[in-house]
């Protein structure tokens, strides 16, 4: 599958992405975790990012598209790709068209995840995320807690609090998403690929997902 999950911070498009990918391949691209990964390397593009994710205000667009244009040619997409966190202003969907029609690929649809804004809050405040880089996994402190010590469950890590979930970062980040990302809904609309799905639950997500794809 060639798909888009666009929806605000929390709404739980990285555990869809992880759920679908193991349904028939397809790679999750998360631009969220390229950057902090390259944040933590201390990279030239991390030390360009990092201020910008602290503040909850997204990176430049450029840099965004100079990633993606790399990683979306690499030889693990040819089974099918999630993006998730990606694009996330008008312009970045309208250089990802062009650089998908450069490419010879088309998408298969736009996931929008509708999640109401009391429990956004909730999920980013009560949310942990394993500090290794190579597993990622995601917790939440009432739904799906870490070990007592705090560390992942998969890998020993400590499951910690990503530095852009203060309560200034997440607000920032909400204000950011209302502004530059909720427009690519309509955005997609119009190109007659979107689908608004409005369950909270991860496992009628991917149900949905895949019974609109497989259509
Ligand atoms: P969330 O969706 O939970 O806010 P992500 O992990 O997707 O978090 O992204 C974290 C931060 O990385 C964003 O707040 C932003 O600064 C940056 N970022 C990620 N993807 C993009 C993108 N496509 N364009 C611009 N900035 C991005």
């Amino acid at each position: 599958m060639r798909i888009v999950l666009l929806g605000a911070p929390g709404a739980g498009k990285g555990t869809v992405a992880k759920m679908l990918t193991d349904f028939d391949g397809s790679v999750q691209i998360s631009t969220g975790d390229i950057l902090r990964n390259a944040v933590k390397a201390k990279t030239k593009l991390g030390l360009e990012a990092q201020g910008y994710m602290e503040r909850g205000e997204l990176v430049p667009d450029k840099l965004i598209m100079d990633i993606m244009e790399a990683r979306l040619q690499e030889p693990d997409c040819a089974k099918g790709f999630i993006l998730d966190g990606f694009p996330r202003t008008i312009p970045q969907a309208e250089d990802l068209k062009v650089l998908l029609a450069k490419i010879g690929i088309k998408l298969d649809a736009v996931i929008n995840l509708d999640v109401p804004k009391d429990v956004i809050l909730d999920r980013l405040t009560t949310r942990r995320t394993c500090s290794n880089p190579d597993c990622q996994e995601i917790y939440n402190i009432k739904s799906k807690p870490p070990s007592p010590e705090g560390k992942c469950l998969k890998c020993g890590s400590p499951a910690v609090q990503r530095a852009d979930e203060t309560v200034e970062a997440i607000t920032q980040r909400l204000e950011t998403y209302n502004e530059k990302t909720a427009p690519l809904a309509a955005f997609y609309e119009k190109e007659g690929l979107l689908k608004t799905i409005a369950s909270l639950s991860s496992e009628e997500i991917v149900a949905q997902v895949k019974a609109s794809i497989t259509k």
